[in-house]
């Protein structure tokens, strides 16, 4: 068995949204038409249940956090980099189309009654439609739910014909209120969800952060209960899909999900992989290793010219003999950061048997 030399000199790379400041601005925006923070630090409010019933770190990641710049930039509440401009909740995403259909339910993050909600919002990516056609309707299918005190939280971009309540209707902690969808100003399958006190926006993450500040030695906990805090930890840097295909793939490949797994027959053994929230300066690296112990493919990539909200890489290499060798081919992502490692993740696929 012999196979041909690399096919993918270096790691073939694209990205959508490309920038944290250009495009990604579009992925989705809040309901809220001014997520300017409020300026006193508000009451103690609701605890907060993880409101989306999905794993941080293995069927789902924390996109953007809220955006607490007041000026044309944007930082998170740890003056990160995993928001946009103007960003008014937090993004929790599922990994690609696939797991929307099969179905991701959105959970109320506290106890109470449901206020306002819209259905009927098609599915769409506004990559497809252009957010002209979500205007005024920004949060697509919504649920709003009102907890007392003058707290509320909003869920965004639900699946159309997936809600599960009614207007009025009482709500415990964790229960489903619909499905992740497509609608509204969203181009990617996630929950955004808001939490307001008294109408102004406030960050669960830290509800009493003055304008402009970072949090840099609490640890995020805010109004989250410990379970949701320890979930979704902050993270500076992350994979959202890994895996291994017969073909290259793309990025919109990915987000459709269900690329096909590669075989002992297959003309190409391929892995890919989508981080989000990747930083400027960053150096990729993806390579696979075969059943023997030997490099099949490696590829780098040269630093990230600026912050990425997601990423793709594959390496890959075609076949040239009757079949791979049956086994099992390991593939290492690395993003080195600095002199440090930000990120990495191993996987693996068996071959033949
Ligand atoms: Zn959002």
């Amino acid at each position: 068995m012999k196979h041909a030399q690399l096919f993918l000199a270096g790691i073939l790379a694209a990205c959508s949204p490309s920038e944290k400041a250009s495009s990604a601005d579009a992925v989705q925006a809040s309901a809220a038409p001014n997520p300017a923070t409020s300026a006193e630090a508000p009451a103690s409010g609701p605890q907060l249940t993880f409101p989306v019933a999905c794993v941080v770190g293995q069927t789902c990641e924390v996109q953007n956090y809220v955006d607490h710049d007041p000026g044309p930039g944007a930082k998170d509440f740890r003056c990160g980099t995993n928001t946009y401009d103007g960003h008014g909740g937090i993004d929790i995403r599922i990994h690609d189309m696939a797991a929307q259909r099969a179905g991701v339910a959105v959970l109320a993050a506290a106890p109470g009654r449901v206020a306002r909600l819209r259905d009927g919002v098609a599915d769409v990516s506004v990559r497809t439609t252009g957010a002209a056609a979500v205007s005024g309707a920004e949060c697509g299918n919504g649920v709003v739910v009102d907890h007392g005190d003058g707290w509320e939280t909003q869920y965004c971009h639900l699946a159309k014909g997936s809600l599960k309540i009614a207007v009025g209707e009482q709500v415990a902690a964790g229960q489903p209120l619909a499905n992740i969808g497509l609608s509204g100003n969203t181009e990617y399958p996630h929950a955004h969800i808001t939490v307001r006190h008294n109408s102004a926006m406030v960050d669960p993450f830290a509800p009493a952060l003055a304008p402009a500040a970072c949090d840099v030695g609490t640890g995020g906990r805010g109004m989250w209960r410990p379970q949701a805090a320890d979930a979704m930890a902050y993270k500076t840097g992350a994979v959202l899909n890994a895996g291994f295909a017969d073909a290259p793939v793309s990025m919109d490949a990915i987000e459709a999900g269900g690329i096909t797994a590669p075989t002992t027959a297959s003309p190409m053994l391929v892995a890919y992989v989508r981080a989000i929230n990747l930083h400027g300066g960053d150096v990729q690296e993806l390579t696979i290793v075969g059943p023997d112990g030997r490099p099949v493919a490696t590829g780098g990539q040269p630093p990230l010219d600026r912050a990425k909200a997601q990423y793709m890489t594959f390496v890959g290499k075609r076949a040239t003999g009757a079949a791979w060798p049956k086994g099992e081919y390991r593939a290492t992502y690395v993003v080195r950061r600095g002199s440090e490692t930000a990120v990495s993740r191993t996987f693996s696929v068996r071959l033949g048997d």
